[in-house]
């Protein structure tokens, strides 16, 4: 017997009393609950599957090895973060150019950034 014969079974009983009518009532949302629970289920995993191909995509536009793309790799002692007058965008000079020059041309919109060195 599945479960929907044996709910039949019990709803077929007759005289029912109330706890048997109850429990029915509570079987029934269970039933619809996991129904839904399974659909959701079913959606998100579709919504996994196009995000593992869009990824798979832009890796291979990417073209790099997963551990290249860890932020890791970007070595914040090597870099020294300041932010263009004209355009505020954040850039990161390389500490080297930093100590050697005393400005520099900003890539986003060619502002001259002088160094301000404490
Ligand atoms: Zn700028």
């Amino acid at each position: 017997m599945n479960i929907n014969e044996k709910i039949s079974t019990l709803e077929n009983i007759e005289n029912k009393s109330c706890e048997v009518k109850l429990f029915i009532d509570i079987i029934k949302d269970l039933q619809d609950e996991i129904e839904n629970l399974s659909n959701e289920n079913h959606l998100l995993r579709e919504y996994i599957d196009t995000i593992e191909e869009d990824l798979r995509e832009v890796e291979s536009v990417l073209s790099v090895e997963d551990d290249e793309l860890e932020i890791d790799n970007f070595d914040e002692e090597e870099f020294i973060q300041v932010s263009c007058d004209s355009c505020k965008e954040s850039l990161y000079i390389d500490k080297e150019i930093y100590e050697s020059e005393e400005n520099f041309d900003c890539p986003n919109c060619g502002n001259l950034i002088t160094f301000i060195k404490s």
